[in-house]
C-alpha cells in the first residue's frame, strides 16, 4: 500500500494497463523494495516497460511522493502512546498533595520510604507545606500566617534544607511522587514476606539469601506492588521512519478538531527496584567524579542529587546515573522475563533516575494479572540477582558492540514496547568490566 508521510493519507497502489494491448505484468526484483518492481506489457517489445515502482504522488496540499510497502510494515502505521503511573482514584492524588505533595514525597524517599505509605511518614516540617495543608483545611490567610510564625524554628534540628538545582528538585519531587502514588494502595516488602511465611525454608531465604543477594547487587530494596496503576494512552500514529523527529505525528482528532486520547486504565503487578545510594556514590567516585564522601543512604543520595543537572540540561553525572539505572533495568527485565514466565515484550519499565529506582511492570491484559512477578518476588529473587551480577557480561558481538557503546540488540536492548527510552543511554560498561556498578558492589560486600 502507499502512504504519504507528510499528511498520513493511504492509497491503494495502482498501475495502468498498456494502452494498446490492455495488459500488464510484473517482474519481481528479488528485493523487498517496491520501488524496484518493474511493470511491463507482455505483448510489447522486450525492454519497454509501463512503470518502475508505483510512483504516485499525493493529491493533498502538502504534495510529494507516496511511499509504497507491504501493509503490515511498521512504517505504514506505528501507534504512538504513553504509559504513566496514574492513581485509580482521584482521592489518592488529593491525599498526597494535601500531605505535602512532591516535597514530602522526596523527603520520604530520602528517609527510606518509612511507613506503609507516604501519608504515614513523619510530616514535612517546613512552612510552605504546612501552609498548603492549612489552606486545604480551610483556614484563612491571617490565621495561617499567625500559626506559622508561632511554629518553633526547626532549621537547626539536623535536617538542613537540601540545596538542589530548582529544575533537578522538580524532577526529583515528581519522580518521588510517582513512587508514592504507585505504592499508596499496595506494597509488599521482603519483611512482609518474612512475616507471613510459615515455611522454614522460605523464611531462611528471606532472612539470609535475599538480603545477601540484594547487597551484592547494590540494591537497597525490591518491593512488589500488586495493584500498580498504569494508564496506557494512545494519542496518534506516524507513518514512515520510526525514530522520533524523522516523521510527522498524526494525532487523533474529533471532527471538530479537538484532540482525542484513547486510554486504558488498568492495575497490574510491578516490582520497584531501588539502588543503594551509598553504592551509587561509590561507583561514581570510582568512575572519577569529584564528589565528597558521605556516610549513610540519605547523605549519599543528597550528595549525588546536589551534583546532578536536571533531565532537560543533563550534566555528565546525570547521564552516568541515568545510564546506570536504565542498564540495570534492562538487565533485570531480561532475567525477570525468564523467571516470571512472561514474554519479555510484555514487561515494561519506568526509569526514575533521581530516585535511583525503576519499576518493572507486566502489561495489563484487562483485569487479569498473571502473577509471574509475584512468584518471582516470593521465590527466585536471589537467583535472579546473583545471575545478574555473575553472568557473563560480554556480548556475542564484541568487540564491535563494545566499541559502539556496549549495548546492542544481542545484549542489552529490549523491544520497543518495553523500553520508553528507545534503547538509548544503555551500556554494559555501567554494569561490569572494571568500572561497572557490580565491580564496586561485589568488592564492598
Ligand atoms: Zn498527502
Ligand atoms: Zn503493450
Ligand atoms: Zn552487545
Ligand atoms: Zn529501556
Amino acid at each position: 500500500m502507499g502512504y504519504h508521510e507528510a499528511c498520513g493519507a493511504i492509497k491503494t497502489p495502482y498501475v495502468a494497463k498498456c494502452p494498446q494491448h490492455k495488459q500488464r505484468a510484473v517482474r519481481f526484483p528479488g528485493t523487498a523494495s517496491a520501488a524496484e518492481l518493474v511493470f511491463y506489457c507482455p505483448e510489447c517489445p522486450p525492454g519497454t516497460f509501463i512503470n518502475r515502482g508505483f510512483g504516485a504522488s499525493c493529491d493533498c496540499a502538502l504534495g510529494g511522493a507516496l511511499s509504497f510497502t507491504v501493509h503490515r510494515s511498521g512504517n505504514v502505521f506505528k501507534p504512538r502512546g504513553i504509559s504513566m503511573i496514574n492513581p485509580p482514584r482521584r482521592e489518592i492524588l488529593i491525599r498526597i498533595e494535601q500531605a505535602g505533595g512532591g516535597e514530602r514525597a522526596l523527603e520520604w524517599m530520602l528517609e527510606g520510604m518509612v511507613g506503609r505509605r507516604l501519608t504515614e511518614s513523619a510530616a514535612a516540617q517546613n512552612p510552605a507545606s504546612i501552609r498548603k495543608l492549612l489552606e486545604d483545611r480551610g483556614f484563612d490567610d491571617a490565621t495561617i500566617s499567625a500559626m506559622i510564625s508561632a511554629m518553633p524554628d526547626t532549621s537547626e534540628s539536623g535536617k538542613s534544607t537540601l540545596a538542589l538545582d530548582p529544575e533537578l528538585r522538580a524532577d526529583a519531587e515528581r519522580q518521588a511522587k510517582q513512587v508514592a502514588l504507585a505504592t499508596f494502595e499496595s506494597r509488599i516488602t521482603i519483611a512482609d514476606l518474612l512475616a507471613r511465611s510459615t515455611s522454614e525454608m522460605l523464611r531462611d531465604q528471606y532472612r539470609a539469601e535475599y538480603p545477601r543477594a540484594l547487597r551484592r547487587a547494590g540494591i537497597e530494596r525490591i518491593e512488589l506492588i500488586d495493584k500498580f496503576p498504569v494508564l496506557t494512552a494512545q494519542f496518534g500514529y506516524t507513518r514512515g521512519k520510526p525514530n522520533p523527529g524523522d516523521s510527522r505525528l498524526r494525532t487523533y482528532r474529533e471532527k471538530t478538531g479537538e484532540y482525542i486520547v484513547y486510554g486504558d486504565l488498568a492495575q497490574t503487578e510491578a516490582l520497584l527496584v531501588k539502588l543503594d545510594p551509598v553504592m551509587v556514590l561509590s561507583w561514581l567516585l570510582r568512575k572519577g567524579f569529584a564528589l565528597p564522601n558521605a556516610s549513610g543512604n540519605r547523605e549519599a543520595a543528597e550528595t549525588i542529587l546536589a551534583a546532578m543537572g536536571p533531565a532537560d540540561r543533563p550534566n555528565d553525572l546525570t547521564e552516568a546515573v541515568i545510564e546506570l539505572v536504565h542498564s540495570i533495568s534492562h538487565a533485570f527485565i531480561k532475567r525477570a522475563a525468564v523467571y516470571a514466565g512472561i514474554e519479555r515484550s510484555a514487561l515494561s519499565e519506568v526509569v526514575l533516575p533521581t530516585a535511583f529506582s525503576f519499576f518493572v511492570y507486566a502489561a495489563a491484559r484487562g483485569d487479569f494479572v498473571l502473577g509471574g512477578l509475584q512468584a518471582l518476588f516470593e521465590s527466585d529473587l536471589h537467583l535472579l540477582l546473583d545471575g545478574m551480577v555473575d553472568d557473563e557480561h560480554r556480548c556475542a558481538l564484541d568487540p564491535g558492540c563494545e566499541d559502539t557503546g556496549g549495548a546492542c540488540a544481542v545484549c542489552l536492548h529490549l523491544g520497543e514496547p518495553s523500553c520508553r527510552m528507545f534503547n538509548t543511554r544503555l551500556s554494559r560498561k555501567a554494569l561490569a568490566g572494571g568500572l561497572g556498578y557490580f565491580d564496586v558492589t561485589t568488592s564492598a560486600s
